[in-house]
């Protein structure tokens, strides 16, 4: 039987201890005011413990140490095999602690315990792993310029990053910042999302054990507007990694120019359409359609949350879809077999639910779902939604939903299919349906997005890179490229003659 089934998670629960401190310097440790914030279970509404509050001040202090550590060399000097030996450790104490990190990441999102067990917590393993091994296989360039010179073009890590994320995969996400800084021979501050702190600090724990430096890795948890922007702002941090909204993106953007033009990439929001031709194989369709935008509660950077579909094939997809909607129908996440759990907040529930009103005003129509459900459990629970009749120059097919809400637009022509796929501010995926796979491959082409699957979507592996064109953001996470974030390229000329 699989650890899902075997787990008794409500009892477990009962006897978890998170942690609720900052971990600065290899210490866990309040913040310097004292103060604290609330993590809520949203598939309960109740508390689950109050968490240090760090504010500019505590991000001050957490800097110090970082820098202190990085130019100590006691981090970046390391030989390779000796860096690469630890963060391996690290990797394996993640798996080792798989059912706590499941769990805690479950309690904190509202996501089904089998998703945090079969995807969160490996994935983050797994991405440690892999920049780990990538460690003693980068080599350095040698310019080719002639007998007279030896141009060396060598990679120096950038120094102290920061990494700022958001809620919807904490562990994944922070997994593929960490990676690479750490792999580079960086410092690395994370700020986890205040929504979901705690498998941020198991994982400091864990980094600890492994022998991770004291001052290389460090969890600050706060508040957007006091933590992060304090990061944002401080004068003495080389690099920001940052995932989370367009809104606030911008706003890192901003604090880079006002302080010390640190380095920013940014991985952000998405509108990704997915064009479903009438070639396509449509049972296949239907299944990756429904998960595309259903998975995770629909609160995934790429979700497919736009459908483009040929007139002539809507109603007989959608039939095909709708087993699939009865299959993803949300319940309790710490049921073993509950394929969706609850949205991440009240607020997010309501903004939600804002946008298949707004919908409905603008002209759409409920075609699958649209209801708050489950409201007996004190959490936040909505059906699988499909709004149809839905014009692309429609809020909600403009705006980010972030929410199980998918808005069925229908085409003529091709041509008219990729149009309206790229008349979006965003640009961080997209996917197209077609048998004809030279035709396929044309549209591919022409779809302005950072991925673009071909009869699949959310297919994703850690060696193949993962960002945004326009608005969703640049720079890239995963594979080899993620090390171009935190990482300086030094000339060094040495002139032979
Ligand atoms: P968010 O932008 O509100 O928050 C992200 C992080 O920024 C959090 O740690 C938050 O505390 C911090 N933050 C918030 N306000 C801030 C401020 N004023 N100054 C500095 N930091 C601040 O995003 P969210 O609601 O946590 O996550 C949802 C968003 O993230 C969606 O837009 C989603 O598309 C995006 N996202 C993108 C990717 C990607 O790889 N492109 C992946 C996951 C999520």
């Amino acid at each position: 039987m699989s650890v899902v089934m075997q787990t008794n998670w409500r009892s477990l629960a009962q006897s978890l201890q998170p942690r609720n401190q900052a971990f600065i310097g290899g210490k866990f440790v309040d913040a310097l005011s004292g103060r604290t914030f609330p993590t809520y279970n949203p598939a309960t509404g109740q508390l689950i413990t109050q968490i240090a509050a760090c504010d500019a001040a505590d991000v001050d202090k957490a800097v110090q140490v970082a820098r202190r550590a990085f130019d100590s060399g006691i981090w970046r000097d390391l030989k390779p095999t000796e860096r690469k030996a630890i963060l391996l450790r690290w990797s394996q104490l993640i798996r080792e602690h798989l059912e706590e990190l499941a769990l805690l990441e479950t309690l904190d999102t509202g996501k089904p315990i089998k998703e945090s067990v079969s995807v969160d917590v490996p994935s983050c393993a797994s991405a440690i792993q892999w920049y780990a091994e990538c460690i003693d296989k980068l080599y350095d360039e040698v310019a080719p310029n002639g007998p007279s010179s030896l141009v060396l073009v060598t990679r120096e890590p950038i120094g102290v990053v920061a990494a700022v994320v958001p809620w919807n995969y904490p562990l994944i996400i922070s997994s593929w910042k960490i990676g690479p800084a750490l792999a580079a021979g960086n410092s690395l501050i994370l700020k986890p999302a205040e929504q979901s702190t705690l498998s941020a600090l198991k994982l400091a724990e864990l980094a600890q054990q492994a022998g991770i430096p004291d001052g290389v890795f460090n969890v600050v948890p706060g508040l957007g507007p006091e933590a992060g922007q304090a990061i944002g702002l401080h004068p003495d941090i080389d690099a920001v990694l940052f995932t989370g909204s367009t809104e606030v993106g911008r706003k890192f953007l901003e604090y880079s120019a006002r302080s010390n033009l640190k380095r920013v990439g940014l991985e952000l929001g998405g509108k990704s359409p997915h064009i479903v031709t009438k070639d396509a194989d449509l049972e296949k369709a239907a299944m990756y359609v429904a998960y595309a935008i259903w998975y995770n509660m629909g609160q995934t950077c790429n979700a497919g949350s736009r459908l483009i579909v040929h007139r002539s094939i809507k109603d007989q997809l959608f039939e095909l879809m709708r087993p699939w909607a009865r299959r993803l129908y949300p319940g309790d996440p710490l049921e073993p077999t509950t394929e969706l759990g609850a949205l991440i907040s009240a607020e997010h529930c309501d903004r939600v639910k804002y946008y298949i009103e707004l919908g409905q005003q603008e002209g759409a129509r409920v075609a699958f779902g649209g209801r708050q459900i489950l409201q007996e459990t004190g959490g936040w629970f909505l059906e699988p939604t499909v709004l149809e009749n839905v014009h692309n120059d429609m809020r909600v097919a403009r705006e980010e939903i972030f929410g199980p809400v998918l808005v069925a637009i229908e085409y003529d022509e091709l041509e008219e299919a990729v149009a309206i796929a790229n008349d979006s501010e965003y640009g961080l995926a997209a996917a197209v349906w077609c048998r004809d796979i030279t035709q396929a491959h044309l549209v591919a082409r022409q779809l302005r997005a950072g991925t673009v699957w071909i009869n699949a979507f959310d297919h994703t592996s850690i060696n193949a890179p993962f960002g945004g064109y326009k608005q969703s953001g640049h720079g890239r996470d995963k594979s080899l490229h993620a090390f171009d974030k935190v990482t300086e390229l030094k000339t060094t000329w040495v002139e032979l003659h």
